[in-house]
């Protein structure tokens, strides 16, 4: 389970190494730490609720808690030493785009104000209550997260958006694609969540940013949906999915959005996974001097000192094979993949590459 007061899974617990330790004694002294803030403190303080009630709004004091707060480093010391203060009045769990629509115009009716919540991971303060005299609805999308529709020839995919990380990839592995999009937060932040903040993910220089992968959506305002088709590339007025990127929930609530256009990508292959595994642990483990004979020879004939893998040699078996002169220089190490030898994208990595999901290819 989710830690209530910090990153990660409650059952696991870290240890600072002793050197690590060490160090910090030396640069700040011996410190003192402090217990944490108790749970029930918290519970027992939760002010009452400014909201009217609806059938679809939660008031249970825990679940305002979790919901007052993201995850940067205000927001933990504000949990663990017992400071944080405002907490939204109630939440929501629709699952449904007509609930979300339907809780719009409550929190209209109500003069509320409503703060969209994805995965909670926000490190801005844009989930933090603010101080004001209205209620405060939190909108969480948490159980609006399925997989909507499937276009495998167009590779357009229609999420609900509060999916997370771990489900939107497993619905696509599953399937033999991937969308390649690795936030550090990517256990809990949500598809909507990446959308809004411009998220980008530590393979995005091979995939793309959240803004390249994502096609368009529909988002729900207070007055109406706004609809941002999955056009191909237009040369007709603004693009308007350009409002919605980084907008933080201030335009609306992103409800379906199809994350990858023409973008998301079949899974790599197990053998050239394999290769690129061997080939870059070989790079970064045997690291050679050269001698002089070799920096001349690397010089003058780059491309004939590394050799192809052994999936390069493949036969090919589509017509995106490319000449024999570039298969011989397939291998990168700055990419560490097949790049040039249309053998399909760089792996993931090769811990999340599973057999049985490479093998549903
Ligand atoms: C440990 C850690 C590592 C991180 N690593 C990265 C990283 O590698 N790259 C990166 O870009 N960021 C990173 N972040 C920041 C954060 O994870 C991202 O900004 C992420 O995209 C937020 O997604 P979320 O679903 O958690 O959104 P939330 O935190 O729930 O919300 C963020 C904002 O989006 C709004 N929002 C959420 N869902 C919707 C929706 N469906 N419609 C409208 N508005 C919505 C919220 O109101 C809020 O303003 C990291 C954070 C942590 C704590």
């Amino acid at each position: 389970m989710q830690r209530w007061n910090g990153w990660g899974d409650e059952n696991i617990y870290l240890e600072l190494p002793t050197r690590a330790l060490r160090m910090l004694h030396d640069l700040i002294g011996k410190g003192q730490g402090r217990p944490d803030y108790p749970l029930e403190q918290f519970i027992k303080r939760m002010p009452e609720s400014r909201l009217n009630s609806h059938p679809w709004i939660s008031f249970d004091p825990k679940l305002r808690l979790d919901h007052a707060h993201g995850q940067s480093l205000p927001d933990w010391i504000g949990l663990r030493g017992g400071k944080l203060r405002r907490f939204p009045d109630g939440v929501a769990l629709p699952t449904t785009a007509a609930e979300i629509q339907e809780l719009l115009k409550f929190a209209i009716d109500n003069n509320a104000v409503v703060i969209p919540y994805g995965g909670g991971t926000s490190v801005v303060g844009h989930l933090e209550v603010p101080e004001t005299r209205r209620p405060v609805l939190s909108l969480s999308l948490e159980r609006f997260n399925r997989l909507t529709d499937l276009d495998s020839s167009s590779r357009l995919a229609t999420f609900e958006s509060g999916i997370r990380g771990p489900q939107l990839e497993y619905q696509l592995n599953s399937r033999g694609f991937t969308l390649g999009h690795y936030p550090q937060s990517f256990e809990y932040s949500s598809l909507g969540g990446w959308v809004v903040t411009r998220s980008s993910g530590q393979q995005s220089r091979h995939y793309g940013r959240i803004e390249q992968l994502f096609a368009g959506g529909e988002v729900l305002t207070p007055r109406g949906a706004l609809k941002l088709p999955p056009f191909p590339a237009s040369a007709a007025g603004p693009d308007l999915r350009q409002i919605l990127l980084g907008s933080e929930g201030k335009m609306g609530v992103l409800t379906n959005a199809p994350p990858a256009g023409p973008r998301f990508l079949p899974l790599p292959t197990p053998a050239a996974t394999r290769a690129a595994a061997t080939r870059s642990s070989r790079w970064w483990t045997a690291p050679r001097r050269s001698s002089p004979a070799r920096r001349t020879s690397r010089s003058t004939a780059p491309t004939r000192s590394i050799r192809p893998t052994p999936a390069c040699r493949r036969p090919a078996t589509t017509a995106a094979r490319p000449s024999s002169a570039t298969t011989t220089r397939c291998w990168s190490p700055r990419t560490a993949s097949c790049r040039s030898s249309g053998l399909g994208p760089r792996p993931m990595t090769v811990a999340t590459v599973r057999p049985q999901q490479a093998r549903l290819r």
